[in-house]
C-alpha cells in the first residue's frame, strides 16, 4: 500500500512533463517548414539538358540552345504551323536513360525559371516521363504525328499550363498529370496501363504546348525541386491538440488517484490513532484499577474507597450505610498458622465480601485485616438481617486454616448528606462496641439525637 502509494505520489512529474512538452510543442510549431516537406532538387546543366525541336526533319522552326551560367534553355522560333511543330527542352535525370528515379511519392514540382510566347493563348507543357521496361516495339506507320524513339519508349505524364497562367516559379501540381491518349494510341498494342506512373522517371520534357502560334518562345530554367508534404500545419496541430487533451486526461487520473489514496491513507492513520488511543486508555484504566485495588485481596484499598464515597456523595446515593469489619484474634491465627495462612484466610475474606455486595455497594481493605462496605442508596431496613448472614456465613466457611474464623461487624447509616462525615467515625465506634461485647457480632451505632428515626 505505501509502496503504491509512494509511487504514485510524486505529482512533481506533472509540472515537470508540462514544462518539457510544452517545450517540444513550441520547438514543433516554430521548426515545422523545416521538417514538413521532403524535397528533391534536380540539378540542370548543360549536360543533361538537350534542346530539341520537331518536326526535326523540316525546316519551318529552329532552336537554339541556352546556356549561361545559371541557367539553361532555349530561343526557339516556330515558322508555321505544320503538324504540331514544338520545341522541347530535355532535363534527363537519374542514373541511365533507361534507369530513372521515383518521384511517385512527390506532390509538387517547382520550377524555377521563365517561359515567353508569342501570344497569351500559347501554352508550356510539362511532361514527366516515364521509362516503359516492357515496352519492346513501336508502330511508327499509323499515326500522322512524328515522334522520336524517345517518345515512344518514355510514358508522357503531362500537364498543360496556359502561358497566361504561368509564374515564376513554374509549379506544377503532379497530381493534375494526365496520360495523354495520344501517346497511348502510339502504343496501343502494348500492355501499357493508361495510368499516371511516376516510379521510374527518367527524363522531365519542358516544351511548347499544343498548337503553337508562329513566333518566338524563350525557355530559362535555372533549378529544378520536387516537394511533398509530410505533414500539414493544420494535421500538427489537431496531432498536438489530441496529444495535449491526452495529457489533460492523464494529469486528471493521476491526480484524483492520488487525492483517493491519500484521503484512504489519512482515514487509515486516523483508524490506528483511534486504535491506539483506545489501547492506551484502556491500559490506564487498568492500570488505575491496580491502583485502586488491594493486591492480596482484590477488593479496593483506600483509594479506590475514597472515589467510591465521592461517587455516592455527588450522586446524592442516600441514604447510606458504612460497615466495618475486623477479624477477630487474628494475631493469634497468624501465630499459631503462619502468616501465609493467615494471607489466604484475608483472601478468602475478600472474595465472600465481594460477593456480598450489590450494585453500586463496594469493599475497601482498610488495613490489616480490617475491612470497610461502602452501601450507598441502601434499604436501611433489610441490612441488619444481611449482616448478620453474612457474619454467619464466615462462621461457617473454609477459611483456609483448621479452625473457625469469625468477624466483629460495626455499621453506621445516614439518610443524606449531613450525616455522611461522621459515617466512619461511628462504624469504628459500632465495631468496638462489637469487640467489647465479645465480638462475634453486629452492632449498629445508635444515634443519640435522633433516636426516632433510627430502625434499630
Ligand atoms: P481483635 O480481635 O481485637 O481484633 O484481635 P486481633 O489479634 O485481630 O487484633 P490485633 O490488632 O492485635 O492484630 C491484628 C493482626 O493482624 C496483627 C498483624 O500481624 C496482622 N496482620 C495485619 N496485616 C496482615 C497481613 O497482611 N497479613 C497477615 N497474615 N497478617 C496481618
Ligand atoms: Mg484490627
Ligand atoms: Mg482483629
Amino acid at each position: 500500500m505505501n509502496k503504491s502509494f509512494s509511487s504514485i505520489n510524486n505529482l512533481t512529474l506533472i509540472p515537470v512533463l508540462l514544462f518539457l512538452f510544452l517545450i517540444i510543442s513550441i520547438l514543433l510549431v516554430w521548426t515545422y517548414p523545416n521538417y514538413s516537406t521532403q524535397t528533391l532538387n534536380i540539378e540542370i546543366n548543360e549536360k543533361n539538358t538537350i534542346a530539341l525541336t520537331e518536326p526535326n526533319f523540316g525546316i519551318q522552326s529552329t532552336i537554339n540552345k541556352y546556356n549561361s551560367k545559371n541557367q539553361t534553355g532555349y530561343d526557339c522560333e516556330i515558322k508555321k504551323l505544320d503538324f504540331e511543330p514544338s520545341c522541347r527542352l530535355e532535363i534527363w535525370i537519374g542514373n541511365s536513360k533507361t534507369k530513372g528515379i521515383d518521384l511517385s511519392y512527390f506532390e509538387k514540382m517547382t520550377i524555377n525559371g521563365t517561359y515567353k510566347t508569342p501570344t497569351s493563348l500559347d501554352s508550356l507543357r510539362i511532361s514527366l516521363r516515364n521509362y516503359e521496361n516492357n515496352l519492346t516495339s513501336t508502330d511508327t506507320h499509323n499515326h500522322t504525328h512524328t515522334h522520336t524513339e524517345t517518345d515512344k519508349h518514355y510514358k508522357f505524364n503531362l500537364v498543360e499550363i496556359l502561358s497566361s497562367e504561368v509564374k515564376n516559379p513554374i509549379e506544377v501540381n503532379l497530381k493534375s498529370l494526365i496520360v495523354p491518349n495520344w501517346w497511348l494510341t502510339t502504343v496501343r498494342d502494348q500492355n501499357i496501363k493508361p495510368e499516371v506512373d511516376l516510379t521510374n522517371i527518367s527524363m522531365i520534357e519542358i516544351s511548347t504546348g499544343l498548337q503553337a502560334k508562329p513566333g518566338l518562345y524563350q525557355l530559362r530554367v535555372s533549378s529544378l525541386e520536387l516537394s511533398r508534404n509530410i505533414i500539414s500545419i493544420e494535421q500538427l496541430y489537431e496531432y498536438l491538440f489530441i496529444f495535449w487533451c491526452c495529457f489533460i486526461i492523464f494529469s486528471i487520473i493521476k491526480v484524483t488517484i492520488y487525492l483517493w489514496l491519500k484521503i484512504k491513507q489519512k482515514t487509515i492513520d486516523e483508524n490506528d490513532l483511534i486504535d491506539i488511543n483506545n489501547s492506551l486508555s484502556k491500559h490506564s484504566k487498568q492500570l488505575e484499577l491496580i491502583n485502586k485495588t488491594d493486591e492480596l485481596t482484590m477488593v479496593l484499598n483506600r483509594i479506590g474507597m475514597k472515589d467510591k464515597l465521592m461517587e455516592s456523595l455527588n450522586n446524592n446515593w442516600f441514604p447510606m450505610a458504612v460497615v466495618m469489619i475486623d477479624i477477630d484474634f487474628f494475631k493469634k491465627i497468624n501465630d499459631t498458622f503462619g502468616h501465609q495462612l493467615g494471607d489466604n484466610v484475608l483472601i478468602e475474606l475478600g472474595k465472600i465480601l465481594n460477593k456480598f455486595t450489590q450494585s453500586k455497594e463496594s469493599v475497601c481493605r482498610f488495613g490489616g485485616e480490617e475491612f470497610i462496605i461502602l452501601l450507598p442508596k441502601n434499604n436501611v431496613y433489610t441490612l441488619k438481617g444481611r449482616l448478620e448472614d453474612l457474619r454467619k456465613e464466615i462462621q461457617d466457611a473454609d477459611m483456609g486454616v483448621p479452625q473457625s474464623v469469625t468477624i466483629s461487624i460495626g455499621a453506621a447509616y445516614c439518610d443524606d448528606k449531613s450525616g455522611f462525615k461522621s459515617l466512619v467515625e461511628q462504624s469504628d465506634k459500632a465495631l468496638y462496641q462489637a469487640k467489647e461485647q465479645g465480638r462475634n457480632t453486629v452492632i449498629f451505632y445508635k444515634q443519640v439525637d435522633d433516636s426516632t428515626q433510627s430502625p434499630f
